[in-house]
């Protein structure tokens, strides 16, 4: 799966970038700003760096759908919430 550079998520447009400098430090893969209309993806292994995106895409589609709160388990079970020490925000 490639990567896009920007997504629609329920008609907003998010710009998705890949960086080493995540807003919530160094032990996070990826980061969504609902209010920028970002996403922050940690230069990584691929197909981690896949499973980041659509796991922040997921937070956008939580978010839009007006769960401000959502459970972080509902968007990553079990034991793809860890990808080796660092984790998902
Ligand atoms: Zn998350």
């Amino acid at each position: 799966m490639q990567i896009p550079n920007r997504v629609k998520i329920s008609g907003l447009e998010y710009v998705v970038e890949e960086t080493p400098h995540l807003t919530y430090g160094q032990d996070y893969n990826g980061e969504i700003h609902y209010d920028q209309l970002k996403i922050n993806l940690r230069p990584i292994n691929r197909s981690v760096m896949q499973r980041v995106f659509i796991h922040e895409c997921l937070h956008g589609i939580f978010d839009n759908l007006g769960h401000k709160e959502h459970d972080e388990k509902h968007i990553y079970p079990g034991r793809c919430q860890s990808v080796g020490r660092a984790r998902l925000i």
